[in-house]
């Protein structure tokens, strides 16, 4: 039995920098991931995508930005659950809780945070028939390397955020980027459709819009897609390419955290953000993408608030008796944390 003051439930960027607040507060932590690696959808789904709207840092990728949070980390020596799914919640007569993994893992702690994020995560696939034939064999509903595409002819499809910033990262190292989009205007940023259509005026990408890919051909590996535009004068044409990258999104699927007893809505959890983010279990709290209240914004920033206030009032649930004033990290020595620790 793992015994300590926080359970963790997902390693995300949330889950990450829970440890960091519940540290300053000297609590320690325990976290527990169905991956096994620690980042959640940074490290899973676009560890190389720059992301732009961390506070301090005008451009991160992804994947740095779960390195540097490990790094920041790393004094409040955290204990890790990898691989493993929580599975179920049992309280305690103590009040206190168990959280169980699908391979019997047991952990033990007076607090659980959920920081679940979407859960298990699906991509969404295109409704191609002979999609799952060429999975792994040129078709990838996630872009973990992105130097695997280098000189590489590839399809991206879809119209979000997701389908253009790979569009434009790709640019610089496929031989060919076309992106195939169903409507003539894209949902993503502003800033990244005109960036992606200066790049379509200097022919390093070719916009396919008001089309979609409706077939895939090839022997053992993927040798051409079939588009189909709306404009029926001209009807299919078949597109030689080495790769086919459809991103539509995720379908996200609680799991087992479903069947906790808590207030679940939109597949989310439902929590008290006037307050504290503890859920309808007293001791249960949930931050990140995993939760929903009125004005639920799902970015990291958002997460990392919410585990800031969490946090204080975990510490008040765990030491009911004690006081605790808050002060600031550059305060030296504040609770046992040294900034220049490395
Ligand atoms: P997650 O990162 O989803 O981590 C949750 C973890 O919990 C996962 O590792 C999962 O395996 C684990 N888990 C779930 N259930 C269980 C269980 N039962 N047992 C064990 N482990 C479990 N946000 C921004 O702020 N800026 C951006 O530029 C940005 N770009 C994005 C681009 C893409 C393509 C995507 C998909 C998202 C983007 N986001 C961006 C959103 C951002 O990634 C999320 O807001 C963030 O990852 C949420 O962090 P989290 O820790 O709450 O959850």
């Amino acid at each position: 039995m793992i015994k300590t003051d926080m359970i963790i439930v997902g390693a995300g960027p949330t889950g990450l920098f829970t440890v960091f607040e519940a540290g300053l507060l000297k609590l320690k932590c325990h976290l527990i991931d169905a991956l096994p690696q620690p980042g959640g959808q940074c490290s899973e789904i676009y560890p190389k995508k720059p992301i732009y709207d961390i506070p301090g840092f005008p451009e991160v990728l992804a994947g740095d930005l779960v390195s540097n949070l490990m790094e920041q980390i790393k004094s409040f020596e955290p204990g890790f659950t990898l691989g493993e799914r929580a599975e179920t919640i049992d309280k305690q007569e103590d009040g206190s809780f168990i959280v169980t993994t699908n391979k019997g893992t047991q952990h033990h702690a007076p607090v659980v945070v959920i920081a679940g994020g979407l859960g298990s995560f699906e991509p969404r696939k295109p409704p191609i028939p002979t999609i799952t034939d060429f999975e792994d064999k040129g078709v990838a509903y996630i872009i973990k390397e992105p130097e695997i595409y280098r000189d590489k002819k590839v399809v991206i499809a879809g119209g979000g955020d997701s389908a253009l910033d790979w569009a434009i990262y790709l640019a610089d190292i496929a031989s060919e980027v076309s992106l195939v989009h169903r409507r003539q205007e894209f949902r993503g940023a502003l800033d990244s459709v005109e960036k992606v259509e200066e790049l379509s005026k200097i022919g390093k990408i070719k916009m396919i819009t008001n089309a979609e890919v409706v077939d895939l051909q090839g022997e053992e590996n993927l040798e051409a897609v079939v588009i189909r535009h709306k404009d029926t004068a001209r009807g299919e044409e078949v597109k030689e390419v080495d790769c086919f990258i459809p991103l539509f999104g995720l379908s996200p699927k609680l799991g087992p955290i479903a069947d906790w007893g808590l207030e679940i809505e939109k597949n989310a959890i439902k929590v008290n953000n006037s307050y504290d983010y503890q859920t309808n279990i007293p001791g249960v709290y949930a931050i990140g993408d995993v939760n929903t209240y009125p004005g639920k914004l799902k970015l990291i920033l958002c997460g990392f608030h919410e585990s800031a206030i969490m946090c204080q009032s975990a510490y008040q649930r765990i030491f009911p008796d004690k006081k605790y004033v808050m002060k600031y990290t550059t305060v030296s020595g504040v609770n046992g944390f040294d900034g220049s620790k490395k």
